[in-house]
């Protein structure tokens, strides 16, 4: 036993020992700073970041361990990206799923009025007859200058109705 203690209080053992735990404790900071990288590309929530790196910290070593058990499988760069991707797709579909804004039939970007419920959906090109969009100033076909003060918009909310004046001229 007197053997022992001797052993222990070498000063050689004493530096080792020192050494080592110096080394560990970088290794566990080294560790749980891993987490917080970690966690804080793949969580959004601050508080969930903090609780991964205080997970990371205690218990020591194994906390880094556990937090891979539970860590979001995607970093948020990755879900972001992927919902743009998503949203672009949606939106090249919506451009070729269009619709009246009026009975929702679907109609073609070349068409001038809804064919089910007569609401005038785009105004022609006086010069060429093509469909032109509302914001357009030129046209895009014969460029022609398409007039500022276009009561597109009045057209839209108001369906033209045929039959009443073709009644009415009866
Ligand atoms: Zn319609
Ligand atoms: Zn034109």
């Amino acid at each position: 036993m007197t053997h022992l203690a001797a052993f222990y209080d070498n000063p050689d053992w004493t530096l080792a020992r020192n050494v080592g735990i110096f080394f560990l404790a970088i290794l566990w900071f080294a560790t749980a700073f891993w987490t917080f990288k970690d966690a804080r590309r793949r969580i959004e929530e601050p508080w969930f970041i903090a609780l991964a790196t205080l997970i990371g910290l205690v218990p020591p070593f194994l906390g880094p361990v556990i937090y891979l058990f539970f860590r979001p499988p995607e970093y948020l760069q990755d879900v972001l990206e992927r919902d743009l991707e998503i949203k672009a797709m949606e939106e090249r579909l919506a451009q070729l799923d269009q619709r009246c804004p009026v009975c929702r039939a679907r109609v073609e970007p070349s068409y001038l009025v809804c064919p089910v419920c007569t609401t005038r959906l785009k105004q022609s090109c006086a010069s060429c007859g093509q469909p032109l969009e509302a914001l357009w100033q030129l046209c895009p076909y014969c460029a022609a200058v398409v007039p500022p003060v276009l009561p597109v918009l009045e057209d839209v909310s108001e369906p033209i109705r045929p039959t009443r004046s073709t009644r009415a001229n009866e």
